[in-house]
């Protein structure tokens, strides 16, 4: 139903949860029949598999110091993984959690190893990235010199099978001011696409409710808040938003739908014109 719901905004890519995202995850398996079902749908739209985002559960943090926390971590990670690449997803986001009270650059390295563990473990064309973060308490990937250090810890074997890819509500409230101007906008995905040595992979297109460098992670509509419209005009004319999948992570307007109801979200409807335009 997620499918025919995106496809009947007109969405060409979509993201999903595959398990409830407070949860780890880590024991859980999809049903064989929903995986056929949810690709017959997908034969049905105009939805590529290869522009299927799969959010990994929000817990799962593989930046932690305290080993028996990462190991499950690592495990669900893995897990997701294993789940994103049996529905045939493109790729898998992920938050990388908090470094706690450790160093940031051991963080970095227990990072690289989760996603090390994930990709020895599940041999897919999935793709495991790193989403930045809105960088609140002492949360890991914030900036483009942590993203790529984290990416750097990852054997050149393996590169290939990750990456990152941006949000902009969290590039906002970390601090870096992409609504400033078209040049400022560009000159941030530059900085990541110079220090990590790729493009971003996806972008998540959010606006901010919380402040520049306010660490807040409050989404809200695309012109409801502080980054504003004319952002999203320049970054969709920017050839880096070309050929990935481009992902709203907007307020509904409709909580309370019925299970069978393959209508879209009129927020939904409402921002896939404005970015259309
Ligand atoms: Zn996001």
């Amino acid at each position: 139903m997620a499918v025919k719901r995106a496809a009947n905004a007109d969405m060409t890519a979509m993201q999903l949860f595959t398990v409830i995202p407070k949860f780890y995850g880590d024991k859980s398996n999809i049903n064989p029949d929903r995986v056929k079902r949810f690709k017959a749908a997908l034969a049905e739209s105009k939805i590529k598999p290869q522009a299927v985002v799969v959010h990994a559960p929000y817990v799962l943090s593989v930046a932690t110091p305290d080993d028996e926390k990462w190991a499950r971590a690592s495990g669900g990670l893995t897990k997701e993984l294993e789940r994103s690449s049996a529905i045939g997803a493109g790729c898998v986001c992920f938050h990388p959690g908090s470094a706690g009270t450790s160093e940031r650059s051991a963080s970095a390295k227990r990072i690289a190893k989760a996603i090390v563990v994930a990709l020895e473990t599940i041999d897919s064309s999935t793709r495991l990235l790193i989403e930045n973060t809105a960088g609140a308490g002492r949360t890991m990937g914030r900036t483009a010199d942590e993203v790529a250090e984290i990416l750097a810890d990852v054997p050149k074997s393996l590169r290939p099978r990750t990456g990152y890819g941006l949000d902009t509500c969290h590039l906002y409230s970390s601090g870096y001011d992409i609504a400033k101007s078209k040049k400022e906008l560009t000159a941030v995905i530059d900085e990541f696409e110079k220090k990590t040595g790729e493009a971003p992979s996806f972008f998540h297109l959010n606006d901010s409710e919380g402040e520049l460098g306010s660490n807040r992670d409050r989404h809200v509509l695309i012109g409801d808040g502080h980054i504003g419209e004319e952002t999203f005009h320049w970054l969709m004319s920017d050839s880096r938003t070309n050929g990935v999948p481009l992902i709203l992570e907007t307020p509904q307007k409709n909580y309370d739908i019925a299970d069978d109801d393959d209508s879209p979200d009129p927020y939904d409807v409402r921002m896939m014109r404005l970015l259309l335009s």
